[in-house]
């Protein structure tokens, strides 16, 4: 069998869940999205049912997944539905609805519905993505009141650079939201990972917490609540094949990398199709056999070089930590130019194995 696999401790999932609600004393969503950011969103929700508040996916079809499966805890639509018709499904189903859009307000209007809708309504308080115009909130937000159609509301919006914290742009968010939803009587939902980890003095009753809860940061500098955060994901495979090579040799594709010296290389069974990042460069951190080595060349579609020169040890058969407990997930992302939400997701083919920790 094929070494490559991703271990995932649902402990530590619950360990970064319990720091997203300590640290703000809010409510908090689960942000299970896009398979729970690769981790396996129904054993992800499984484990934290008991007691998160409830979770958040991107569509109807990530929803219908989690409820198949028997969770029965609260379930937002980020983007609410796409096509009006899924309005009778997210009844049946008793899902949360963001509402972010005119036409999904007016769809609301016009649907004959068996029993009145949660509404996430929300703003687009400066990141110009997705939300109502704040011209437009007020009278939207009275709309749905109107309509009889839905039976409670939370006011949300998003954050552009909570992850810059040093940035103005949170706070202008906040006094455009402040402003917005003057005189609506409504729980407030506002933060997302960096805004849990980063803006203490943000009020929110409901957070969103995603990337935390994986324990990977989403900041570039350090931040103190993030130290306390746990891996969950640990990438890892195994040594399949060791050579020794003089100086001056190329390895791997494009031979973009050259022994400066004699060398012992490793190759391990890991590659892009496993998604991990093809643009990670030589010098890339990987943890073989207990010791921190290197990444040494391209990363071909199933393979990978490591330098295994000063890890005498190391040899075939010896495990190689790719990410996970001792090689952050975002140090590898950094060095790949992207971030560890991208390498999360882009995990495939590995087969995920779970632990209690
Ligand atoms: C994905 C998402 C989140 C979670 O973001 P993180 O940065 O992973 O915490 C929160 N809110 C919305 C609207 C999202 O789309």
């Amino acid at each position: 069998m094929r070494p490559a696999r991703a271990l995932i401790d649902l402990q530590a999932l619950r360990h970064n869940y319990r720091i997203a609600r300590e640290v703000t004393g809010a409510k908090a969503l689960a942000v299970i999205k896009a398979d729970a950011y690769g981790h396996g969103a129904v054993r992800c929700a499984q484990a934290l049912q008991a007691e998160a508040d409830g979770f958040a996916v991107a569509c109807i079809e990530e929803a219908l997944e989690l409820r198949a499966a028997g969770i029965q805890s609260p379930v937002l639509l980020l983007e609410g539905f796409f096509e009006a018709d899924e309005l009778a499904l997210i009844v049946e189903h008793d899902l949360w609805c963001v509402v972010h859009s005119l036409w999904q307000l007016e769809a609301i209007e016009q649907a004959a519905l068996s029993k009145p809708l949660t509404v996430w309504l929300k703003l687009d308080s400066g990141m110009h993505r997705v939300g109502l115009h704040p011209k437009d909130y007020p009278a939207a937000y009275q709309r749905l009141l109107a309509s009889g159609k839905v039976a409670e509301i939370v006011l949300m919006s998003h954050f552009a650079r909570a992850d810059e914290l040093h940035a103005q742009s949170s706070a202008e968010q906040v006094a455009v939201f402040e402003a917005a939803r003057q005189g609506l009587a409504a729980e407030v939902s506002l933060r997302n990972s960096p805004a849990v980890l980063g803006w203490p003095e943000i009020k929110s009753d409901w957070v969103r917490p995603g990337i935390m809860l994986y324990g990977a940061t989403p900041f570039e500098e350090a931040n103190a609540v993030a130290e306390r955060l746990q891996p969950v994901m640990t990438l890892e495979s195994k040594v399949i094949s060791v050579r020794e090579l003089p100086a001056g040799e190329p390895i791997g594709y494009g031979a973009r990398f050259i022994t400066d010296k004699p060398m012992r290389i490793g190759v391990v069974a890991m590659g892009y199709a496993d998604g991990y990042p093809r643009q990670a460069p030589t010098g890339t951190p990987v943890l073989v056999a207990g010791k921190l080595s290197r990444l040494l060349g391209r990363v071909s579609m199933d393979m990978l070089c490591i330098d295994l020169t000063d890890v005498p040890e190391a040899g075939l058969g010896s495990t190689v930590e790719l990410w996970g407990k001792n090689i952050l997930a975002s140090d590898v992302a950094k060095c790949a130019d992207t971030i560890p939400y991208q390498i999360f997701c882009n995990l495939r083919r590995v087969p995920r194995l779970y632990s209690e920790g």
